[in-house]
């Protein structure tokens, strides 16, 4: 039996603005994936321009929804102060 084949096109709603969209792996339409994008070159921009800001003075500076910033910083794009110092070097 042929199994049910990779969902290739399934309809959910976008995280941010609620439209309908074809989910692939993004779960945002690509409006809010524009959106998004811009907002991530921000705050990397900030972060870059200010080492060890906090994540929440990275989302004031820049309008960015903290969440986002988070979620950039859990997937490892970006890192703000942690406590990390200069970095394990061994
Ligand atoms: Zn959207």
């Amino acid at each position: 039996m042929p199994e049910k084949p990779k969902k290739k096109s399934e309809l959910g709603r976008c995280e941010r603005c609620d439209k309908i969209v074809v989910l692939t792996k993004f779960t945002l339409c690509y409006e809010c994936r524009q959106d998004e994008k811009a907002e991530v070159d921000r705050a990397m921009l900030y972060l870059k321009m200010n080492r060890g800001a906090s994540l929440n003075m990275v989302a004031e500076a820049t309008g960015v929804d903290p969440q986002l910033v988070l979620r950039l910083i859990r997937g490892g794009r970006v890192e703000v102060s942690k406590k990390k110092g200069e970095g394990p070097r061994k």
